[in-house]
């Protein structure tokens, strides 16, 4: 055993941001690699709200027993704006000196990582993230917790609504989340048979997307489907679907799926990679490491530095772009 692992006893674990389906694979994860190595676990309430109003509690291997196949976050999550403040990671650093926690873990988004590097390049607190967010939106990462769920969900009704589409001779615009991203869009565009996608950042080409509408009714489909990432200002789908009759004369239902995609049982892929990326955060810090983030690279789960990751990035599928079109001629 070496030093620093003798000197690891206490683990704390907090969920931050946005909450993703699997996170509670992590935290069971978490939990349970632990409990195995002797460590004693402290769950985090609330993100880091909970840290500075000191709302945590010891978990057991009970206390994680079930939720494998939950969407949501048992620690519950929220924003926490304070956490910018200097003062506001003193104080929780003390907390968790107070309280024994010598190493944090934290799953979120690139926001969550922010405030760990912080409160480690402030007050030593040696901190390991993992990345949770439907978005699949964090540089130095292929994959995020919750991105394949999010997807399915949003696959799912998209199979539904082209089902209307088809019976009723319509086009449909489908708005999916992604304010900062058009990672779920672009994956849902390729695996639903899209005619189009509309990026977050997208300077909409309305002809273009006119253009491939009716070169569709010209080879015989009586029906199209627009998926639309929300970019800053969800229900742009209806700003787009008036420009399109306005101008262009086509006609279009609007379908806007929201938060539906955030919840729900995670996927096969998200619960097994968040059990793997949860053990080896504790892995990581029984090794001595401070500040690392648990990733997804070429299909592999590895530590890399936490600075990599705190950043958004769409280029796991940015890729991608343009391949939903390419197919739907
Ligand atoms: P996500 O982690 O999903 O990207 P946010 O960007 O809202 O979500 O960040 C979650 C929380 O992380 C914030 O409410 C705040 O507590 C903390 N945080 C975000 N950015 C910083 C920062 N620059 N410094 C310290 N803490 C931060």
């Amino acid at each position: 055993m070496s030093e620093t692992k003798r000197r690891i006893r206490t683990i704390g674990v907090l969920t931050s941001g946005g909450d993703s389906p699997g996170m509670n694979c992590a935290i069971r994860a978490i939990v349970r690699s632990s409990l195995r190595e002797g460590l004693k676990v402290y769950g985090i309430k609330r993100g880091y709200q909970g840290l500075i109003n000191n709302d945590m509690e010891e978990m057991t291997a009970s206390s994680v027993g079930n939720i494998i196949q939950r969407g949501g976050t048992i620690l519950y999550t929220s924003r926490c704006p304070e956490f910018k403040e200097k003062h506001v990671r003193e104080k929780a650093a003390q907390i968790l000196e107070d309280r024994g926690v010598d190493a944090l873990i934290v799953i979120g988004g690139d926001g969550s990582f922010k405030g760990a590097i912080a409160i480690n390049e402030d007050f030593g607190v040696p901190v390991i993230g993992i990345p949770g967010t439907i978005d699949n939106d964090i540089s130095g990462t292929d994959y995020t917790i919750g991105f394949d769920t999010a997807v399915q969900t949003a696959i799912e009704a998209v199979d539904k609504i082209r089902d209307t589409a088809q019976a009723n001779d319509r086009t449909f615009l489908i708005e999916v989340m992604g304010a900062r991203s058009s990672s779920i869009a672009i994956k849902v565009g390729i695996c639903s048979g899209a005619e189009n996608v509309l990026l977050n950042t997208d300077n909409i080409d309305y002809k273009q997307i006119s253009d491939d509408i009716r070169r569709g009714l010209r080879r015989g489909k009586n029906s199209s489907v627009v998926i639309i990432a929300e970019g800053e200002k969800p229900g742009r789908s209806y700003d787009v679907a008036h420009v399109l009759e306005d101008m262009h004369h086509i006609c279009s239902k609007v379908c806007i799926l929201g938060h539906i995609q955030r919840g729900g049982s995670p996927t096969p892929n998200d619960r097994f990679y968040a059990s793997i990326m949860g053990q080896t955060a504790v892995q990581s810090i029984l090794e001595g490491k401070t500040q690392n983030a648990i990733v997804v690279r070429e299909g592999k789960v590895m530590a890399v530095p936490l600075s990599d990751c705190s950043e958004k990035s769409d280029h796991a599928m940015n890729e991608f772009i343009g391949i939903a079109e390419l197919l739907s001629i």
